[in-house]
């Protein structure tokens, strides 16, 4: 039976948060280091040394939060409110707002740049470093909230996930990417199987071929080829991983493949897992983990409004 919107939204929004918690254990480590796939779980095995160690299982990091704070800002204002926006992200680093138990780790270099730019008046459109080292997957790893909430059409949903990327990311090559990753998400709600295809080729169209945008893209990403990431936190080379590892059938794959990749781990398997999440419905995702994720209070009235809204516009 097809997935309704609800299940596919809810699978989406969890989907990522599980996978951000799921992988926080097992980040930094080469992908050699990791325990087999059968014993990648949110308790990793007791011969592995895990990173955050301090931190409580079930756990999301900074993805989490930052994918809580946009979603948090577009439902308060009805539309992407770039300076609220940067503030919840000054919230999140100063006290903690939307992290579990307000404890903020993991914090990435370029994201802290920007926020202390932020925090000392720059406005959040000019905060995001421009240089082309600076493409970290900050911006891709927090934008699907975007794809959830938007029901305008795909130019302007294209529009804003370049500007969501701004405030923190403000290179080209992040913007499409994050761009590219709303339309594919935008696909899998509508329940395509080729989702990424129609997603670039839709891209295409809305930048047109001799635009810096389209170049930019098909240079770096090369949509058409069979995707290789390595689980780096280069935002193309994330993009490529979730490819990548999409490839497989499940949600609890999906995210474990991701993982696997080692390094960037909790961004890999966040980013895969919010589209798996909406590819395979919020009842795909291992009750076992559900269980065992913290910070729940914090997004369910969250949901229930992002519910209650697409139920409204639909
Ligand atoms: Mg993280």
């Amino acid at each position: 039976m097809a997935l309704t919107q609800e299940e596919r939204i809810s699978g989406g929004l969890w989907g990522l948060l599980i996978g951000d918690a799921l992988g926080v254990p097992y980040e930094f480590h080469s992908p050699h280091d990791l325990p087999p796939l059968s014993q990648l779980e949110m308790q990793p095995p007791l011969y592995f040394e895990r990173s955050h160690e301090q931190i409580p299982i079930g756990t999301w990091s900074d993805d989490g939060a930052q994918v809580l704070i946009l979603l948090a800002s577009l439902q308060r204002h009805n539309e992407l409110n770039l300076e609220d926006f940067g503030k919840g992200l000054v919230d999140w680093y100063e006290s903690g707002y939307m992290a579990v138990g307000s404890h903020v780790f993991d914090v990435g270099i370029q994201t802290a740049e920007a926020i202390r730019l932020m925090m000392q008046g720059v406005p959040a459109q000019e905060a995001g470093p421009k240089s082309e080292y600076k493409n970290g997957n900050g911006s891709l790893m927090r934008v699907l909230p975007l794809a959830l909430w938007h029901r305008g059409t795909d130019e302007e949903l294209v529009k804003w996930a370049h500007l969501q990327s701004q405030v923190t990311h403000g290179h080209l090559r992040s913007k499409v990417c994050c761009a590219v990753y709303c339309l594919w998400a935008r696909r899998l709600l509508a329940g395509s199987t080729y989702a990424w295809a129609e997603a670039v080729k839709i891209l295409h169209g809305i930048y047109g071929d001799a635009s810096p945008e389209w170049a930019e893209f098909a240079w770096h990403v090369r949509p058409d080829q069979e995707p290789t990431g390595s689980g780096s936190g280069y935002v193309v080379d994330s993009l490529n991983s979730v490819r990548k590892v999409m490839q497989a059938s499940t949600y609890e794959q999906v995210v474990k493949q991701a993982i696997a990749l080692g390094h960037d781990t909790d961004t890999t398997a966040c980013i895969a897992g919010g589209l798996a999440g909406i590819r395979d419905g919020v009842e795909a995702i291992p009750t076992r983990w559900m269980q065992v994720l913290r910070g729940q209070e914090l997004v369910k009235l969250l949901l229930a409004k992002l519910l209650q809204t697409k139920s409204d516009k639909a």
